[in-house]
């Protein structure tokens, strides 16, 4: 009867709801025109194959700081509570779900349609209906002068900042505020903050220059980013966890670590697309064929940045301890996803760069983790 009940109780909580609809379509519209209006450095995207640049405006964290600034706001003068994401989050998700559903097969078609021949419009299909739609059919699709996929990944990775703080407010009235939940809203803070901080470099990733926008993406984007890497923080609001101080260390140690291989590795990647002749830890960069970074982070092995990242999702798992899988579903998730990753990146690399990525592969054996993989 019981667990009937809570079934019955979690369904209703997953129905879609005009109300979820209207936070949605205003939280996008916010951003859509936060976009557009915020001043931010513009900046040229990678160089694509037929030698056009797309511009980004990097102004997400002007964004951001707004978005907050207009919440406290709101919850200051008792428009909303503090606990809305979270009290409503399973029929946001679901909304979302749907509302990426409806973007993909609106992608699919526009997409199909598209008569542009440059590289961002051009229609990449392979005929599969399922690998067309999942994988999309353009690179960079636009939608009203927005780049969609630029702007995605914006929505998500602010989302997850904002189900964070809504589940750290719920944590706070209920009294259940301790070390575990301090170490685990800080780490994923920083790191969102971070991004947002350095938003420019991702114009130089593979999400932005190689993947094409579909379902993967806009789902990933949406409603995987913002609704799974949270899991640890719905896990902390039912579950009490006394971390002792010397596993609190640790977990710093490992989330310092993990940070300054995931931020150093991307910045020097990012800095020498920009200028090849940058120092690279203080030194001239030693480089394959003029096209490849062998120092630095891209040295001790190809995907560092992986690694690290990898040890930060580590870091934001260890605070909800050891007695349960659950809070670890990110790091696992994203050991799979970026193993995935870096086998298509290589397949691509060595496409694009030939004898060059071999070579390098040769000084650099090491995919992930030196000596394991
Ligand atoms: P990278 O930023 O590593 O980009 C790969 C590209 O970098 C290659 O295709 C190649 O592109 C270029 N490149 C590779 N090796 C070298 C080299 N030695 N010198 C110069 N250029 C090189 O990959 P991602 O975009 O996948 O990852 C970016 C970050 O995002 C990572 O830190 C990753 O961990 C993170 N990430 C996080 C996810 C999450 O869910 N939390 C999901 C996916 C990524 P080119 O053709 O331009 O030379």
């Amino acid at each position: 009867m019981d667990a009937a009940a809570t079934t019955a109780d979690l369904l209703a909580a997953l129905a879609p709801s005009w109300s979820a609809a209207v936070v949605l379509a205003s939280y996008l519209a916010y951003l859509a025109a936060a976009g557009a209006l915020l001043p931010g450095k513009l900046v040229a995207g990678a160089v694509l194959p037929d030698s056009s640049r797309l511009h980004y405006r990097c102004n997400g964290l002007l964004s951001l700081l707004l978005l907050l600034g207009l919440s406290a706001l709101g919850v200051y003068m008792g428009w909303m509570t503090p606990t809305v994401v979270a009290d409503r989050g399973l029929e946001l998700l679901s909304t979302t779900l749907i509302f990426s559903v409806i973007v993909s097969f609106l992608l699919y078609y526009t997409g199909l349609r598209s008569r542009h021949q440059s590289s961002s419009l051009k229609p990449h299909a392979t005929g599969s209906f399922i690998e067309d739609w999942w994988f999309g059919v353009q690179l960079n699709p636009h939608f009203m002068g927005v780049d969609l996929k630029f702007f995605f990944i914006r929505a998500g990775m602010m989302a997850w900042l904002f189900i964070n703080l809504s589940l750290l407010a719920k944590s706070y009235l209920a009294g259940s505020v301790n070390r575990a939940v301090i170490l685990y809203q800080f780490f994923c803070g920083w790191y969102i903050i971070d991004y947002f901080i350095h938003e420019e470099f991702m114009t130089s990733t593979w999400d932005i220059i190689a993947e094409r926008l579909g379902f993967m993406l806009v789902f990933g984007d949406l409603v995987f980013i913002p609704f799974t890497f949270t899991i640890q923080g719905w896990w902390l609001l039912r579950n009490k966890v006394e971390l002792p101080l010397l596993a609190s260390v640790a977990n710093c140690i490992i989330f310092l670590i993990g940070y300054l291989v995931f931020r150093g590795a991307n910045k020097q990647k990012h800095l020498f697309k920009k200028d090849p002749k940058a120092p690279i830890w203080g030194k001239p960069p030693k480089v394959v064929g003029g096209k490849l970074l062998v120092p630095g982070y891209w040295g001790i092995a190809r995907h560092c940045n992986y690694l690290g990242d990898l040890l930060l999702a580590l870091s934001f798992s260890l605070p909800c301890g050891a007695s349960s899988v659950i809070p670890y579903f990110y790091p696992t998730y994203l050991l799979i996803l970026l193993i995935w990753r870096e086998r298509r990146d290589e397949a691509r690399c060595s496409e694009k760069y030939k004898d060059i990525w071999a070579e390098y592969c040769k000084l650099v054996p090491w995919r992930i983790l030196p000596y394991v993989y």
